[in-house]
């Protein structure tokens, strides 16, 4: 079974109508399938929903929810696929959380929770996912040192968990997509201390973590996040996971997707995980990996 509640489209910093990504992920073999624009902060971003066009964003997301539901053909390709009506949330504390009920009135199926944005030794916040020269240049700039950087980056993510308010955790340790060389930090002893106390405060709480594919199909990153030694961990608090394109074009549910799919199942078993968990008419389930 292939399900993926992680697919940015042209409302926000996709590459393409969210009909044509519905079109693509059918193609690609994907069951259901959750769009997860990232929703508007407090100041204008390029790459978030204009907060005006939330209405029309969710519009055309239920639009598509009734096209697929029929075993009818949209744009030629057969369904039924079940598609999913959600937001990326970012964390920005006192401006922007998951849990501040912001798009309550959408009526989301579901919301993915992530941070990307760090501001070690205070300085102006910076993505740590963007691209890699000038993610250098804010690093740079803020005077912090990677070690910061990742203590920082992991802070925010013990704190997003902490305050809860959605259901998936987006790409567990995305701080290391500017890091896959090694360059800038090794995963040694005190960054797995670091990655490991976010992860323990998903004890006992009921929040799916995703490996995230994006960085092989769009970055061409060797592996998917979380890596193996953080994996275990979330394995060992029963933290649920589930798997995620991260599309942001068609072509990321391309040839590329099939290999960082199958580089995550493996990943996740070697992990000690033998089920996902899945959101399907409107209940959260496991369904076994293989
Ligand atoms: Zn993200
Ligand atoms: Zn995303």
């Amino acid at each position: 079974m292939r399900a993926n509640y992680h697919t940015h489209c042209d409302f926000c910093d996709g590459k393409a109508p969210a009909a044509e990504m519905a079109r693509a992920a059918k193609k690609a073999g994907i069951e259901i399938l959750g769009f997860s624009s990232h929703a508007p902060i407090v100041q204008p971003m390029p790459w978030a929903i204009k907060p005006e066009r939330l209405g029309e964003y969710a519009a055309e997301i239920r639009r598509l929810k009734k096209a697929w539901a029929s075993d009818g053909e949209e744009g030629r390709i057969h369904g039924p696929m079940e598609v999913l009506l959600g937001l990326e949330i970012d964390w920005f504390p006192g401006e922007r959380e998951p849990g501040d009920g912001a798009f309550r009135a959408l009526g989301l199926d579901f919301s993915i929770g992530s941070v990307h944005y760090v501001a070690p030794r205070a300085c102006p916040p910076f993505a740590v996912d963007e691209d890699g020269a000038s993610f250098e240049s804010h690093l740079a700039a803020s005077g912090a040192t990677a070690r910061e950087l990742y203590r920082d980056y992991y802070r925010r993510l013990a704190a997003l968990i902490g305050s809860g308010g959605f259901d998936i955790l987006g790409h567990f340790d995305l701080v290391q997509k500017n890091n896959m060389d090694g360059h800038l930090f090794e995963e040694d002893e005190d960054y797995l201390a670091a990655a490991f106390e976010a992860v323990h405060c998903l004890e006992g709480k009921d929040l799916v973590v995703e490996i995230n594919l994006g960085g092989m199909t769009r970055h061409a990153a060797p592996r998917p996040y979380p890596s193996l030694a953080i994996l275990r961990e979330l394995k060992a608090v029963g933290a649920p996971i589930c798997f995620s394109a991260d599309a942001h074009s068609p072509e990321n549910f391309g040839p590329s997707f099939d290999a960082a799919e199958k580089a995550a199942r493996e990943l996740a078993l070697e992990a000690g995980y033998r089920e996902m968990r899945i959101l399907r008419a409107g209940e959260w389930k496991d369904s076994g990996i293989m």
